[in-house]
């Protein structure tokens, strides 16, 4: 009754329990800050109730005051053993009881705000996954935090709680070198910041990152080492990950450009040393884009992933690149980027061996591919650059290299070429060419159509053919072989085709303005514009802009190229039939041909190739072919324009084989639109010794 007024009389509020089982109730019922127990006690006694209390995590830290009777060394002892915090001895003091009660509620809250902190503290480190240890010097005990034990993966219970325990779990590798980053920081005064791996009790391997640093006596002696550890094998992982996604291909697992060019910078030092040479050979596949366009980006993936296996094939089969490889060598082949590869070859003692090695591979990609039911051949060009005669640094190689290839898919696509410095030359002047060709694109300046008459059996204007020309500043008139390819290769020729077609078409329409009888003008078509997503649109928009109709307009596409292009184009082709437009067969009997295709594509006119109309006479057996072919024609019902005719004799033989018109020097050259006007279409009628020699040549 005392100690609750005293108490009360501070101002804190009491409960009161008049046994140990009572006060279990209470105690559940609601958790006290503070307990003021006393021995003796009916049913269950003080020392019971106090270790009750202590086996109940909840309770633990509730801090108990025992007042005891029995001021006896035993008693004080039991009492402390059950987990007393503290005790006062009878008769009581009734101030100091209160000032007892005032300290040890302090010291309770200052105990749960360590708690707290420690508990928050633990859980921050293993959201960081990283753990704290201190190491004290004098006794060599070390004392992990709980996040170093999930790091290395140990009970607490087994740890040593030494140094020695540690190394025990760091890879054996990496053991002295922390023993020394250790020690070397306690006597050099210096903090160490340290990445090793740890080998766990599984095998497993994790990378930690170590801080520590050492407190000292004031004698200079070490007192105590400290510092975390911190699991970093995630972040190390995805470093690796990136490494692996900025230095290999990701769709064939292929090194990319820039660990090839790593590898060829490090192999020169190697192969100037030991005197040998070395080898860059850059390859180019031959028709990929246009797999990938008919058949698609998966297919084309597929491709590229089938063609670095064989590579990979290839270069294993080669025995002169398996032969005394340096280390670090692994790396010979890349994937430069789009259907190009890079092959680096080292400690070459001859230059025939790269020679063998890209003979080698073109043989392999040269065999068909077999992707989704179809069969596919593909090709390959490969330059080849050496060090050190073609270059002093990996980036001279590899553009020398380049170069070369570029040269062999121009003029032999499936071979392999050596650079040679005429190459560099060579490409200076396309290049330049190229940067003219453009200007003369923007500007419109230059650029000019000749008209080429076809004459049909009666000597009349059947058509023209529009040839481009290049007035070149410098150079002066260009003929398309000097510039089409060029432009080709450089995509131009979508800009200059679409330049072509609409200035032939505005030409007709001034022509048709000015009364001349309705003239059909053919132009040629590159593989790059048939495949263009809006060729029809084009051609249609340029019809109407010019106010024609479709079969106003005659487009000619190479037999090689219809014939390559048969599947993907015969969209095409139809929806240019469909608007009228006629379509034509340039190069007609050059030997690309199947019938099949001929007659499943809704074409108009073969145009029999020059090399034939002028082999007629002399080659033996050829004018037989002229006739098949105008059998075959015949037969598709498609009408036969033969072209090249430059003498009367072939002129004859043609009409005689029932050739529908012919295009040649006999009758006309190329002419600008002006000149063909004076000649051609004032005269209403063909000029009169061309009737007279048309009409010899139907008689004979
Ligand atoms: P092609 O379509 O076979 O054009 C016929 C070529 O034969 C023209 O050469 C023409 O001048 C020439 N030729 C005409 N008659 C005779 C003859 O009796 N004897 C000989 N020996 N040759 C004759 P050109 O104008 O130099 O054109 C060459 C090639 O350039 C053309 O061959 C064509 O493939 C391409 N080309 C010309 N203009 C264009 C164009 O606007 N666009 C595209 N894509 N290609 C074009
Ligand atoms: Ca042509
Ligand atoms: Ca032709």
């Amino acid at each position: 009754l005392l100690t609750a007024q005293t108490l009360q009389q501070e101002g804190y509020r009491i409960r009161e329990a008049e046994n140990g089982r009572i006060a279990m109730a209470s105690v559940r019922d609601k958790l006290p800050d503070l307990i003021l127990l006393d021995v003796m006690m009916p049913e269950v006694d003080g020392f019971a109730f106090c270790g009750w209390l202590r086996a109940q995590p909840p309770f633990q830290r509730v801090p108990v005051l025992m007042m005891t009777g029995l001021e006896d060394a035993d008693s004080i002892r039991r009492a402390f053993e059950c987990g007393a915090s503290d005790f006062i001895a009878k008769p009581i003091n009734w101030p100091v009881l209160a000032q007892r009660a005032r300290f040890l509620l302090r010291a309770s809250q200052a105990l749960e705000a360590l708690a707290a902190s420690q508990a928050s503290l633990a859980e921050a480190q293993r959201i960081a996954h990283l753990g704290s240890w201190s190491l004290d010097h004098a006794s060599g005990a070390l004392t992990w935090s709980e996040e170093v034990f999930r790091i290395f993966e140990q009970d607490p219970a087994d740890f040593a709680g030494s140094l020695e325990g540690l190394l025990a779990s760091v890879h054996p590798e990496d053991r002295e070198r922390l023993q020394r980053a250790f020690w070397g920081s306690v006597w050099k005064r210096r903090e160490y910041d340290l990445v090793h791996r740890l080998l766990l009790p599984g095998g497993a391997i994790k990378w930690v990152h170590e801080r520590g640093l050492t407190e000292y006596t004031p004698a200079g002696d070490p007192l105590r080492s400290m510092g975390t550890v911190q699991d970093i094998t995630e972040r190390r992982e995805s470093e690796a990950t990136i490494r692996f996604l900025s230095l290999y291909d990701s769709l064939t697992g292929l090194p990319n450009r820039s660990l090839f060019d790593e590898q060829a910078q490090r192999a020169i030092p190697l192969a100037q040393r030991r005197g040998t040479q070395l080898a860059i050979l850059h390859l180019g596949l031959d028709r990929f884009l246009r797999v990938n366009e008919s058949l698609g980006h998966t297919a084309g993936d597929s491709l590229l992933c089938q063609t670095a296996e064989r590579l990979l094939n290839g270069l294993r089969a080669c025995d002169c690149v398996a032969r005394d490889r340096p280390p670090g060598a692994e790396v010979e082949l890349a994937r430069w980027g789009g259907d190009e590869f890079a092959v680096l070859l080292q400690d070459l003692h001859n230059p025939d061996d790269a020679a063998r090695v890209a003979a080698r591979l073109v043989t392999e990609l040269a065999q068909p591919y077999r992707i989704g039911g179809h069969e596919v051949t593909l090709g390959a060009s490969i330059g080849i650059a050496l060090y050190p005669g073609d270059g002093a640094c990996a980036a001279d190689l590899t553009a020398n290299a380049s170069t070369a290839m570029r040269h062999a898919k121009r003029h032999e696509p499936g071979s392999y070429h050596f650079y040679a410095p005429a190459m560099n030359a060579h490409a200076r002047v396309r290049l330049a060419l190229e940067s003219d060709l453009r200007r003369a694109l923007e500007r419109g300046e230059g650029l000019r159509l000749h008209y080429q008459p076809q004459v049909d059996r009666t000597g009349g204007l059947r058509g023209v053919e529009a040839l481009v020309r290049w007035r070149h500043p410098e150079l002066g008139l260009l003929e398309p072989d000097r510039f089409i390819p060029l432009a080709e290769d450089t995509g131009l020729i979508i800009p200059l085709g679409d330049w072509v077609l609409r200035e032939a078409c505005a030409q007709m329409r001034a022509w048709r303005d000015l009364a001349y009888p309705p003239l059909r003008v053919a132009i040629n078509l590159s593989p790059a514009q048939f495949r263009h997503k809006s060729l029809v649109e084009d051609i249609l928009a340029a019809l109407a802009a010019a106010r024609l109709s479709g079969s106003d307009l005659e487009v000619e596409l190479t037999e090689r190229q219809v014939m390559e292009d048969a599947a993907g184009g015969r969209g095409v082709l139809e929806a240019l039939h469909d608007a009228g437009v006629h379509l034509a067969v340039d190069d007609f009997g050059t030997g690309y041909s199947s019938l099949s295709y001929l007659s499943f594509l809704p074409l108009d006119v073969l145009k029999i190739d020059r090399a034939f109309v002028r082999d007629t006479l002399t080659v033996p057996g050829q004018a037989a072919i002229v006739r098949a072919i105008i059998a075959l024609a015949g037969s598709l019902s498609l009408s036969v324009v033969a072209e090249g005719v430059e003498t009367e004799a072939q002129a004859a033989v043609l009409w005689r084989e029932g050739c529908d018109a012919m295009q040649g020097y006999l009758y006309d050259r190329p002419l600008p639109a002006d000149v063909l006007e004076r000649r051609w279409l004032r005269a209403a009628t063909p000029p009169a010794a061309l009737v007279l020699r048309t009409l010899r040549a139907t008689a004979g």
